[in-house]
């Protein structure tokens, strides 16, 4: 993962210490990974891990489902196809909500795209702010925060977060995406579109899948801009991170087909 490190270490002492605070905001540009920081924050406070030093370890169950996004109790809204979050995705939460968790410590809720609240799903939503029912946090996600209610932003921390050039420690599995990439992508059509039929049957896997790239991709443009040498123009990688953008966007808030996103994809590398 990439995080402004010096974030993410008072992330780590916010939640030994107890005193993760009960509602976030992170904004900033699309292109920083607030959603995967938001997801390490939830695995740090739910990992299974006595020692907090140990913490996110990754692989317990709990890290493991949040990754998944599908532990019990984390709640991840996102805008409808129409773009928009309505009242009764609010209202759903409540229910949930007032329910003791399942297993883990923290209940969490992910807004992402908080901007595409609409105003009653705000006024709902200010309340669940307003009547915190056990341990629970809310992480609102959004570029624009200037579209929220004054009164929601006021009792919210709010944190700017930055894209961040340094370099993350990669993993075998996110080595092996990307040579897996930089192969595919010498490659000619045909094999390309067969790359993209195998990804799109794991579905699970393909956020992951695309953030490596994202990051990768990221990592090359910031080189092209610091005039290294780099095997893409820069207008073309620009042109490569949008539509991976775009493609994650697409797969993560609306039911297109996975196999024909990543075909579009395939067209551009
Ligand atoms: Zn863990």
């Amino acid at each position: 993962m990439i995080f402004h490190q010096k974030q993410w270490q008072f992330f780590r002492k916010t939640a030994e210490l107890g005193k993760m605070p009960h509602a976030l905001l992170f904004y900033g540009q699309s292109s920083t990974n607030k959603n995967s920081l938001a997801l390490e924050i939830v695995k740090l406070l739910n990992c299974e891990k006595e020692n907090f030093n140990d913490r996110p370890c990754q692989t317990c169950r709990a890290c493991r489902d949040i990754k998944k996004n599908i532990h019990p109790d984390l709640f991840i809204i996102t805008p409808q196809e129409n773009k928009e979050i309505v009242i009764s995705q609010i209202r759903g939460l409540q229910s949930s909500l007032f329910l003791k968790a399942y297993s883990a410590p923290y209940k969490a809720v992910i807004i992402n795209q908080a901007h595409f609240l609409n105003q009653d799903a705000q006024s709902a939503f200010l309340k669940l702010l307003e009547e915190p029912k056990g341990k629970t946090i809310f992480i609102l996600i959004t570029e624009y925060p200037e579209m929220l209610l004054p009164t929601i932003i006021s009792r919210v921390e709010k944190f700017r977060i930055y894209d961040t050039s340094i370099k993350k420690q990669s993993s075998p599995r996110q080595k092996k995406l990307v040579s897996e990439l930089v192969n595919i992508a010498k490659q000619d059509l045909f094999l390309r579109f067969k790359y993209a039929k195998t990804l799109a049957e794991e579905p699970q896997e393909l956020k992951e899948v695309l953030d490596v790239w994202l990051g990768y991709f990221r990592e090359l443009l910031l080189e092209s801009i610091n005039d290294k040498p780099v095997i893409y123009p820069m207008i073309k990688l620009k042109k490569i991170l949008k539509t991976l953008q775009t493609t994650d966007f697409l797969l993560s808030t609306t039911s297109v087909n996975p196999r024909l996103a990543l075909e579009i994809l395939m067209l551009e590398l």
